[in-house]
């Protein structure tokens, strides 16, 4: 039995990775070895907040870099640290502030991650102003809406945006330069921790726990001038949103071993446990196996198990509703499940687990 089903809950194996209703990605051996002696052992946790930006800054290429709770709080902090600068009395006075402090993003980039990007601004004091329509936006659009008012722009990189008619990173930045704005970058969930300073970017968020697969954190990374800023809010707001010494401790283990991740072993690796599945189920002939790679082109390879309309009336739906069912829930991609297909990322599972998978699939078919 696991920990959680020692309190009752159900146990839960991965096949969809990185989703935060599930809990996040799954630590390594040494992530949780790190973030062992770390609660064990004391510092001066100012030093500690220091010198992990310094550490994590040669990862990301940024002047400094400021560890945070998540990427929400990064995004929070992040419009605080701008409206206050290193102001002692603004940083104490936020969540109020002398007049609206708008941060402009373009309306298809006002998207809801589990919760609203928009609340995130608010919770640092901005008044977010969405511009353009749903799935069109232009640089007069931009430009019309930046006033005396306004702080900073703002743009999202995620599969949750409208990905046609927005204005891309480029754009953006020529816009922030021209009017002399910072330009703050969520890359929440995003893979390339450099690519998006190198573009223009002031300041960049990530999440710790999505690609890095790190314990629940966060970071900004960017400006000096502003990740001073940024840091001063735990003196403010930032205090309701703390990162202790486990938490950075777990962050800075994972983006070492982030960075030192071989790709194309990992990929390896995918691959044998993907086709260990199609071949578990080459029997069933109540579904097709294939092995996949990720739509956008990753080193990333999933197994696809399409349900075979000719031997079964089981709807997909029905089908992932059977997959989720205790005491042992299975949750898989479901992008795809109108069409009768689930696929089975592969990156947080083990041959034990894929065995699992396989005879639970073929109980349901039963
Ligand atoms: C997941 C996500 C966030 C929030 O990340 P947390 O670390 O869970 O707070 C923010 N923005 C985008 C685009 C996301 O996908």
């Amino acid at each position: 039995m696991n920990i959680y089903e020692n309190i009752n809950l159900n146990k839960v194996i991965i096949g969809s990775c990185m989703m935060t209703a599930l809990g996040f990605s799954k630590i390594s051996d040494s992530v949780a070895t790190t973030m062992k002696e770390a609660g064990q052992n004391f510092v001066v946790i100012d030093e500690l907040f220091d010198r992990a930006g310094e550490l994590i800054s040669s990862f990301t290429g940024g002047e400094d870099t400021c560890v945070t709770s998540s990427a929400s709080a990064g995004i929070a902090l992040s419009v605080a640290g701008i409206i206050t600068g290193k102001n002692l009395a603004a940083v104490e006075m936020l969540p109020l502030t002398d007049g609206p402090k708008k941060v402009i993003l373009q309306k298809g980039h006002s998207v809801n991650y589990g919760a609203p990007v928009t609340t995130m601004i608010r919770l640092g004091g901005g008044t977010p102003v969405e511009v353009g329509q749903s799935n069109s936006t232009s640089i007069d659009h931009l430009e019309e809406a930046i006033d005396d008012e306004t702080v900073a722009l703002m743009y999202i990189k995620s599969h949750h945006c409208v990905q046609k008619g927005m204005l891309s990173i480029e754009e953006m930045v020529e816009v922030a330069k021209k009017h002399n704005l910072p330009l703050i970058i969520d890359a929440a969930a995003e893979e390339d921790l450099k690519v998006y300073l190198e573009k223009g970017a002031d300041l960049v968020i990530y999440s710790g726990a999505k690609a890095l697969c790190g314990p629940a954190s966060g970071l900004v990374t960017g400006r000096k001038d502003l990740i001073d800023a940024i840091k001063m809010q735990y003196k403010g707001i930032g205090r309701a949103m703390k990162i202790g010494k486990v938490g950075i401790m777990g962050l800075l283990k994972a983006i070492e071993e982030y960075s030192n991740l071989d790709l194309m072993e990992s990929a390896k690796r995918q691959k044998e446990l993907a086709k260990l599945l199609c071949d578990r189920l080459a029997d069933e002939e109540n579904v097709t196996t294939s092995i996949v790679q990720d739509e956008a082109g990753r080193e990333i390879y999933r197994t696809k198990v399409m349900l075979n309309p000719d031997k079964t009336d089981m709807s997909g739906k029905e089908f992932l509703a059977k997959l989720h069912e205790g005491p042992i829930e299975v949750h898989v991609r479901k992008h795809y499940i109108n069409l009768g297909i689930i696929n089975v990322d592969m990156r947080a599972l083990n041959e034990e687990e894929i065995d699992f998978i396989a005879t639970k699939i073929k109980d349901i078919l039963k």
